[in-house]
């Protein structure tokens, strides 16, 4: 697969289900936050995010944080209700972090699949760190 495509595309996480998940064997899911898990401007986690963490976690599925947004304390408040792991300053593309994360939670890159909305950091990250990378439309506000 080519490093300019992603290997999966979907318009919302919410698309990508348990069940897709399962049948991936997929057991470690890196997630970019900033406009693939939340709108930019969201203070807390809503409703459909909690659920859908909720619900890959009862398939089996680790989720780990992996954001370039440099704000900690922010990050930290954000992911604390949703008892994730969170990394801030991740530099995508620079794979550092999502080999970090595999290695600390002993998951293989055949097990791990980056998702984000950004091709030039979340999907170059993720063929850097030869893991598959899925790719969200930047989300917006549904309304
Ligand atoms: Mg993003």
């Amino acid at each position: 697969m080519s490093i300019f495509h992603a290997d999966k595309k979907f318009e919302r996480f919410e698309d990508v289900t348990p069940k897709l998940l399962k049948q991936e064997k997929v057991k470690l899911l890196l997630c970019d936050l900033d406009n693939t898990l939340r709108l930019h401007s969201e203070k807390e986690p809503a409703d459909e995010l909690a659920d859908w963490i909720e619900d890959c976690r009862s398939a089996g599925v680790m989720v780990v944080i992996i954001s370039n947004n440099g704000r900690k304390k922010m990050m930290q408040k954000f992911c604390e209700p949703l008892q994730i792991p969170c990394v801030w300053w991740a530099r995508k593309p620079m794979r550092t972090k999502l080999i970090e994360a595999m290695q600390d939670y002993n998951f293989k890159p055949s097990e791990t699949i980056m998702l984000g909305d950004k091709w030039s950091t979340d999907v170059l990250a993720a063929k850097f760190a030869g893991v598959r990378a899925w790719k969200v439309d930047h989300r917006k506000k549904v309304v």
